[in-house]
């Protein structure tokens, strides 16, 4: 059977944590301070065996509006709530926040418990039952079970008992085949045992023995023991109560807000994309560029509010919204948060993550309005992960960026990424390669094409266009071997031709003018001519007079075919680089080995042109540097 949390919320002192000592036997009031104030100040946990057999585990908040955040930290992980009523007083300030907080973290389940029964009467009980159901119209406990009790007598309890078995029974249960994520709600040292955490296992599995990520600090720690409900276990699962005795981590580094992860599951992040809703009752306007304090999970943020749809959020109204924070957060796509106004504290809204790893995006933005419609609309992980990977454009997502944008495993995210491969939808990618999405990677196939086409247009002399021009000319985000792929693709598909470092479009040739022919003869010979000392072009062009312009567009071409060779920064005619070649090999040959000044002199050339020369034929793979010398690599003729 699957585990489940059961958590408590209501105003101070209607009863919360005697109720659970009623139905559980435990004090959840553990700490000192609690017990001589008779007050609750920080989370309290226990387990109870319901009726059914099953275990569920147990925790009780705070009711005080001074402990608010610590209420917050429990309330992330509960799946039943137990809505505490003291039927003297009826719905209280704190009743009614903590119900706005549940509302805005989306709790689905619940039962009204009416405390204190024993000190109404009958009548009076009927009342405060209208009362709630009419003011929980339209909140998630509108059809919820109403139940009075009295822990005094112990009126009601077997009957709430009862209830809390059947509204658990109807509760879906958390995804253990998720990635293991654990909020830290506290942590501890044990003598001789070392570093304990707890919280609730919001989703996934974990194991003795171990790896997890303590984020988000980015900590590696090994689990040894675990503990659920007070005993031993080797797995602990999503849905439970769960202490972890950590090796590896000081108490001091791990505390309540930190989250505890499958190892490499979660990235740390500092930018998030949320959709938000302003509570009705909040009391002023959403601003712009302010700072807030934002719940999520067991932690506390203060991030910098950037509203992205428009300069102002009234209460009641929703919207996307960016938050920024000074130091790296940890959150999942899909997560429920509130905020409080920074101050003084009021619960003013809530809403969920939908890009947990955002850009800094241009603000009032219709493109980015619309991917985060996208991201908010999809319905499903294929759907999610379909979106992301068009957010990502042509950057593209590898698969451990996607698992961890999915806060999922590394299994499922190769199964979804298969399913999109199925349909179409992913193309190129794979390892440490960013995947495309389809549309992005047509739009890069047109994109280039479209480059060349003008290029074509623009250097009708040219062979083509260089590589490296080409791909400065493609988005800088574009990963090498997506773009070495991409002009495989189009190769294969003889829409390009890429020669020599120099891409063109297929079926483009250059076709010389009589008059451009013979400028291009005349280039040729003067290189020839130029044999081991060339010439530098700059002080070619000019005898060329008004017809210089032409020339240095056909020397570019002339570049292009191969016929002069460029070597760092001189410029060889292929013919002159033949004979070189012929020059080395027949000196090696005969000596074994050659220097410089043997080039220089069997070229009849200076450094100047002997060592690029001979450095050239060592990047080619033609020779190679052996000291001061140079020998010939293996069967290169
Ligand atoms: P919490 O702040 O909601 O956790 O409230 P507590 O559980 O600490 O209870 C506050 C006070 O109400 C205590 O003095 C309890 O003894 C009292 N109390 C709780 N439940 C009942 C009940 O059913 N009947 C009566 N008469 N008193 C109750
Ligand atoms: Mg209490």
């Amino acid at each position: 059977m699957s585990h489940l949390i059961i958590g408590t919320a209501g105003h101070v002192d209607h009863g919360k944590t005697t109720l659970i000592r009623a139905l559980t036997g435990i004090n959840t009031d553990r700490l000192k301070e609690e017990q001589e104030r008779g007050m609750s100040i920080e989370l309290g946990f226990a387990h109870f065996h319901l009726p059914s057999g099953r275990v569920a585990g147990i925790v009780d908040v705070p009711g005080h509006e001074r402990f608010v955040k610590n209420m917050l930290a429990g309330a992330a992980g509960m799946d039943v709530v137990l809505l505490v009523i003291a039927a003297d007083e009826g719905i209280m300030p704190q009743t009614r926040e903590h119900l706005d907080i549940l509302q805005l973290l989306e709790a689905k389940k619940g039962i009204v418990v009416l405390t204190k029964a024993d000190l109404v009467d009958e009548e009076w009980l009927e009342l405060v039952q209208e009362d709630v159901r009419t003011q929980l119209a339209g909140t998630f406990l509108k059809d919820a079970p109403i139940v009075p009790v009295s822990a005094p007598t112990g009126k009601g309890l077997k009957e709430l008992s009862l209830t809390i078995d059947a509204v658990c029974a109807e509760t879906p249960a958390r995804d253990a085949s998720a990635a293991f994520r654990l909020p830290v709600d506290r942590s501890f040292i044990i003598e001789g045992f070392g570093a304990v955490v707890t919280g609730t296992a919001i989703a996934g599995r974990v194991h003795v023995g171990e790896t997890v990520d303590i984020l988000p600090q980015q900590i590696e720690a090994r689990v040894r023991h675990i503990e659920v409900h007070g005993k031993e276990v080797e797995v602990a699962e999503a849905g439970q109560r769960v202490a972890l005795n950590l090796s590896g981590v000081s108490r001091s580094e791990v505390q309540r807000g930190d989250v505890v992860a499958a190892r490499g599951s979660m990235q740390p992040t500092k930018v998030i994309d949320v959709k938000l809703r302003l509570l009705p009752n909040a009391k002023l306007p959403l601003k712009d560029g302010g700072q807030t304090r934002l719940y999520l999970g067991t932690a506390e943020y203060l991030p910098y509010t950037f509203l992205l749809e428009k300069r102002e959020m009234k209460p009641g109204e929703t919207g996307y919204v960016q938050f920024r924070f000074d130091a790296p957060m940890v959150c999942a796509r899909g997560d429920r948060f509130v905020i409080r106004s920074y101050s003084p504290m009021f619960t003013i809204g809530g809403g969920i993550v939908l890009e947990p790893h955002a850009r800094k995006h241009r603000r009032f933005h219709a493109e980015t309005i619309r991917e985060l419609k996208a991201l908010e609309a999809a319905s499903d992980v294929l759907a999610t992960a379909e979106t992301v990977l068009q957010r990502a454009g042509t950057a593209g997502v590898t698969a451990n960026a996607l698992r961890q944008s999915l806060a999922t495993t590394p299994e499922a995210t190769a199964q979804i990424l298969r399913e999109l491969e199925r349909q179409n939808l992913v193309r190129l990618g794979g390892g440490a390669t960013p995947y495309l999405h389809r549309a992005v990677y047509d739009d890069l196939c047109q994109q280039i094409v479209g480059a060349l086409d003008n290029f074509h247009r623009t250097n009708p002399l040219r062979q083509g266009m260089p590589r490296e021009q080409l791909r400065a000319a493609l988005p800088k985000d574009l990963h090498a071997a997506n773009f070495d792929t991409l002009l495989g693709a189009l190769q294969a598909a003889q829409q390009v031709i890429a020669e020599r470092d120099i891409v063109r479009r297929a079926g483009f040739v250059v076709t010389f003018t009589d008059e451009q022919q013979h400028i291009a003869d005349r280039l040729e010979r003067t290189y020839r001519d130029g044999g081991f000392s060339p010439p530098d072009i700059r002080d070619v062009l000019p005898q060329f007079g008004p017809q210089r312009e032409l020339a240095n567009a056909i020397f570019y071409s002339l570049v292009d075919t191969g016929k002069l060779v460029r070597v760092a920064d001189l410029v060889f005619h292929e013919s002159v680089i033949e004979r070189a070649k012929r020059v080395v090999t027949d000196y090696i040959r005969q000596h074994g080995k050659m220097t410089v000044a043997e080039f220089r002199n069997l070229t009849d050339s200076s450094r100047k042109y002997a060592v690029p020369l001979l450095e050239y034929f060592d990047k080619i793979g033609f020779t190679r540097r052996v000291g001061d010398e140079r020998v010939l690599r293996e069967q290169r003729e």
